[in-house]
Formats: C-alpha cells, sequence, structure tokens
C-alpha cells in the first residue's frame, strides 16, 4: 500500500424531504414528497424513506408518485433553505480539508490524505463529520470511505441512511465482484442492456471480459470498465472544477458511410455517454456539438442551442439526430464521430435549474 489516498463521500440522506420533516414534525415518520402539484407537470424532487417504500423515487413524475401512493405528502420545495443546510455542511467539511469536490447540495468527495487535524484514520473524520452534521443540522448523512472516488461513492450508498462504509483495497474485489453491474459509473440503461444480453449482470461478469474484447464492444468506454471492475480510478478530488463540456467521440473501426445505421447505434452510445456523465456530474448544457471527421481527414462541427438545458439521453439524443440528419453528403465515408454537451449550468453555482423547476412549479399554479 504505497500513498494510499483517503477519500470519503458524504451523502445526505434523503436531503429536502430529511429538511421538511425537520422543520415540520407532522411531516414525520409519514411518506413525503417534495416537488411539484401531484396533477402536475412536475418531477418528484426527492422523497423521505417512507414515501421510497411505494416505490417513489426522484426525477419520477409526480402524478405517477401520486398513484403509487396517494396519500403521501406533496411539499413545495424550499431551496433557499437546502442551499443555506448545504453551506453549513460545507463548513464542517472544511474544517478537516480544503480538498473538497461538491457534486451537488447534498453530496462531495474530500481527500483527506493530508487533513487540517492531522488525523490519522479517514475513517475516524467520517464518524467526526456525521457527528457534527447531526448536531449542527438535525440531518443524517451516509458516508463512504476508500481510497478513490468511484469506491467511495459506492460506499456511502451501500447502507442508507445513516451508513458509514468502508472499502479496503483487500475487499474492494469481492465488493465489485457481488456489485450489480448497473451500480458501475458509466452504466446507463442501454449499456446494461448490452451487458444482460453478454450475460454479464455482475461486476465478477464484468472482470471475466479482457480488456480488447471490453473494447471492441464499448470503444473507448471499455477501458474504464475495464479498470472500475478492478476498483481502479485515479481521478483527483477537484475543489472548483469548472468544466467546460462533457464530450464523447470514438474513431470508427472501419470508415463507415454516411447511410450505414450502425452510425445511428454508435451516435446513440455516445450520446448515452454523454449523458450519463452530465448526470453524474450534475450538469446541464445549452448547446450540443456533433463532429464528424471524414475519411479524408476534413472535419466538421454542427450545433445547435436550446433554451432549456438539457441532460437526459433522450434529450441529446434527440438534439444529435437532427444535427446528424442535416449534415451534407461530401461522398466522404466518415472515420470518426463525437458528441459533445457545452454551454454547461451547475446546479450548484447558478441555481438556473432550480429556477427553472420553481418557475415550472409557479406556472403549474395558474
Ligand atoms: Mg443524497
Amino acid at each position: 500500500m504505497k500513498n494510499q489516498r483517503k477519500i470519503i463521500h458524504i451523502d445526505m440522506d434523503a436531503f429536502y424531504a430529511s429538511i421538511e420533516q425537520r422543520d415540520n414534525p407532522e411531516l414525520r415518520g409519514k411518506p413525503v414528497v417534495v416537488g411539484g402539484n401531484p396533477q402536475g407537470r412536475g418531477v418528484v424532487a426527492t422523497c423521505s424513506y417512507e414515501a421510497r417504500k411505494y416505490g417513489i423515487h426522484s426525477a419520477m413524475p409526480c402524478k405517477t408518485a401520486y398513484k403509487r401512493c396517494p396519500y403521501a405528502i406533496f411539499v413545495r420545495p424550499r431551496f433557499e433553505v437546502y442551499k443555506q443546510v448545504s453551506y453549513e455542511i460545507r463548513n464542517i467539511f472544511h474544517k478537516y480539508t480544503d480538498l473538497v469536490e461538491p457534486l451537488s447540495f447534498d453530496e462531495a468527495y474530500l481527500d483527506v490524505t493530508e487533513n487540517k487535524l492531522n488525523i490519522k484514520y479517514a475513517t475516524e473524520i467520517a464518524k467526526l463529520i456525521k457527528k457534527e452534521i447531526y448536531e449542527k443540522t438535525g440531518l443524517t448523512a451516509s458516508a463512504g470511505v476508500s481510497y478513490n472516488k468511484f469506491l467511495a461513492k459506492l460506499a456511502s450508498d451501500y447502507n442508507k441512511p445513516n451508513g458509514l462504509t468502508i472499502i479496503r483495497e483487500d475487499n474492494t474485489q469481492s465488493f465489485l465482484d457481488n456489485l450489480p453491474i448497473s451500480k458501475f459509473f458509466g452504466v446507463g440503461k442501454v449499456t446494461q442492456k448490452v451487458l444482460h444480453n453478454l450475460g454479464i449482470k455482475t461486476g465478477y461478469d464484468l472482470r471475466q471480459l479482457d480488456v480488447n474484447e471490453l473494447e471492441s464492444i464499448f470503444k473507448n468506454r471499455g477501458y474504464l470498465f475495464y479498470q472500475l471492475s478492478r476498483g481502479i480510478d485515479h481521478r483527483p478530488v477537484e475543489p472548483h472544477r469548472e468544466r467546460k463540456s462533457i464530450g464523447a467521440e470514438t474513431t470508427l473501426i472501419e470508415n463507415l458511410d454516411i447511410e450505414d445505421e450502425k452510425l445511428i447505434n454508435i451516435l446513440d452510445e455516445l450520446c448515452e455517454e454523454v449523458a450519463d456523465r452530465a448526470n453524474y456530474l450534475k450538469k446541464r448544457g445549452k448547446t450540443v456539438v456533433l463532429k464528424v471527421k471524414y475519411g479524408d481527414f476534413t472535419q466538421i462541427t454542427r450545433s445547435m442551442s436550446v433554451n432549456n438545458p438539457i441532460s437526459s439521453h433522450e434529450d441529446i439524443r434527440t438534439n444529435i439526430y437532427n444535427l446528424f440528419k442535416n449534415i451534407e453528403h461530401n461522398h466522404q465515408d466518415i472515420r470518426l464521430i463525437g458528441v459533445t454537451l457545452s454551454n454547461l449550468i451547475n446546479e450548484e453555482v447558478t441555481n438556473i435549474t432550480f429556477f427553472e423547476y420553481i418557475k415550472s412549479i409557479e406556472s403549474e399554479k395558474k
């Protein structure tokens, strides 16, 4: 174990719903859905653990949530309050380290390899942070402790709510081997289907494929899956990361005619990869960019912008397909295609997402 990093991932439990239950005792112990009107177009922002028992989850349309549990109490979000609590929590993190990378209001990575209090064990720090969050805010958090970001996040998710899970080098492989592939970073619904069709259901199954097989199936994501199935992740904790774009591209194994339907499938995969990463980073973008490189190495890019920032696989795909439909046929085969989402909006910095969310709720009222 040489110079192993000590990474903690902290994730608040049902953050918005827990704050609502904290501030309104009548909501405690009940299924609470924070989101829009149950009859409107809004989606569930967060719901309490009691609501999750009915199969309600975040991003689900409120109408569906209502169908699953008509007794659920629907509460409108109070983002100003959530933001305030988020700052309180952030201040606690900074007592230990300034290497804090927030993923959203309620989630962050901390690198405590070197920490301000010279505490030797990351687990000790995780315990102290959980305790202090509870004392200051009355809320519980789940913590994951490991030696990289991928594992720390899996660990915090492992035992919720109010959990503390440690993944050490010597138990990493058995942890990953037992993990359903849907839990792996970068595996969305489409990828999951591809893997299931190959009979791959767990991390163990994934690890049986060698890197060439993985790359032939998943192109540039193949190597990522190869590494993740072995618990390898070198990404640093980045405190002030401001991403300008999220892109994925692939050089085709053989040049393809523009009419070849394989291109559509490859584009679809690239859109999924971009969407997965955008969602993981909690970003949305206003502009999609299609890049095409022809057999003679000439390259074109085409872009379009939308009014409401997007991040879903479907939204990105719709726009990319539109761009692709309209590129000119210059009698050249295509050797590379790429998809980029840019003009990114970070929920954390601008609140535009929240602002628009509130606007959508407001418009429901009318
Ligand atoms: Mg959370």
